[in-house]
């Protein structure tokens, strides 16, 4: 059986018809870059994640970028996010020559640690860019505290999570000062390129946003700040608009997945981990879980990434493509480990979770059209080589 990480084409089968008539129709009316198309996306995405406001840019990277630069950050400035999470997170901070700080993640939901945040906040502290990692919303409650005692803005990284509730029905991406979106074509609301968004809802903030998005220009022609070329094409909004519909069907779709993974792993007799301290050597694996450990708040998941943690990683995820199955490692290097952050001097044994994630974690097939044999042959294989490896 072939269990492939992820097949777009199964998603687009169910939308091809739509799709191809939006695109259709905005080649027609040449309208290629914001106007009509990206405005009304605008307003459904605006309304899908209870915020006042949402700008369609051009990827989620640039999203990031227009959170620091809104608050002028750069050269002396410190900006705090966590050590494990895809690049782009730490790349704009260090773009606009501010110094960012690594803080440690928590080993069950992989998430910034709060704790470790507010050790890290000096005189130089201007942002916090917590992460909504894998689609599990961060633990903004904590977060938002330690933020509104030193006044920092929080741009949050939702890159991962359009659509995931942290609590009280709150999205992520809704609670910040900025929320951040990526529309990368595998990220679980995904444009047929690159595209973004930025939500906010200060309506100050938004203006200087929407001025940002070209080149800081107001009116035509007149720059009173240096913005850029971060805008979102017509096409893209058009999918958008028709992804968006389906967007909740797809969550439910991932959820099922998921619960289904925990069952055949109980049906397989798999040695399921809620001791969730370093486990290697042993045949334990840990699943994700909806829920936070500490208060038990169940924070609506969405499962953009599947991701386990399991002992002699590397040899069973070669043993599971041996089986036809994909699976990845998001992500193997942490921000501190990383060349380009070397001159930031910062040493190994400040990040003790992320090191054991770097090890242990894999991330397996989730997306929505998944059958039930897929996942139950995937959980078989994945038992054979925890007992073989
Ligand atoms: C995908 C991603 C980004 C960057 O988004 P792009 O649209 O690819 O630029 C940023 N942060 C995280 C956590 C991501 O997963």
């Amino acid at each position: 059986m072939n269990v492939p990480l992820l097949d777009l084409k199964l998603q687009y089968a169910q939308i091809q018809e739509e799709v191809e008539q939006e695109i259709l129709r905005v080649s027609r009316s040449q309208m290629c870059i914001l106007g009509k198309d990206v405005e009304s996306f605008e307003e459904n995405a605006a309304k899908y994640l209870g915020v006042k406001h949402a700008i369609g840019v051009s990827s989620g990277t640039d999203a990031l970028l227009m959170g620091l630069m809104a608050y002028d950050i750069g050269p002396g400035d410190e900006v705090i996010l966590p050590t494990f999470s895809f690049f782009a997170t730490a790349g704009v901070v260090a773009r606009t020559n501010a110094t960012p700080i690594f803080v440690d993640s928590i080993a069950n939901t992989y998430n910034i640690d709060p704790k470790a945040i507010a050790a890290k906040i000096t005189e130089k502290t201007k942002a916090i860019i917590p992460v909504h990692l894998f689609g599990q919303a961060a633990e903004m409650d904590e977060i938002m505290a330690i933020a509104h005692k030193h006044n920092i803005p929080v741009i949050e990284d939702g890159a991962q999570s359009f659509g995931t509730q942290y609590k009280d029905g709150k999205f992520a991406g809704s609670i910040g000062e900025i929320g951040c979106f990526s529309f990368y074509p595998s990220k679980n609301l995904g444009a047929f390129g690159d595209g973004g968004l930025v939500t906010t809802n200060d309506d100050v903030l938004a203006e200087k946003l929407r001025q940002m998005r070209n080149h800081g220009m107001y009116p035509k022609y007149f720059h009173k700040f240096i913005g850029g070329n971060f805008r979102l094409d017509a096409i893209q909004a058009a999918v958008l608009n028709v992804k968006l519909k389906h967007l909740e069907d797809w969550h439910k779709a991932r959820r099922k997945n998921a619960d289904l993974y925990r069952k055949y792993a109980q049906k397989e007799g798999l040695e399921i981990a809620n001791n969730v301290q370093n486990f290697i050597n042993s045949n334990q694996i840990y699943l994700p879980e909806p829920i936070y450990a500490e208060t038990g708040i169940n924070n609506n998941h969405i499962y953009n990434q599947f991701t386990i943690r399991i002992a002699r990683r590397d040899k069973i995820k070669d043993y599971l493509s041996a089986n036809g199955i994909g699976s990845d490692i998001y992500y193997p290097v942490p921000f501190h480990r990383q060349e380009c952050f070397s001159y930031l001097n910062n040493p190994d044994r400040d990040f003790p979770n992320a090191n054991m994630l770097v090890s242990e974690v894999l991330s397996l097939p989730i997306f929505p059209e998944l059958t039930e044999e897929q996942i139950a042959y995937t959980v078989e294989k994945l038992a054979e080589a925890i007992n073989i490896t």
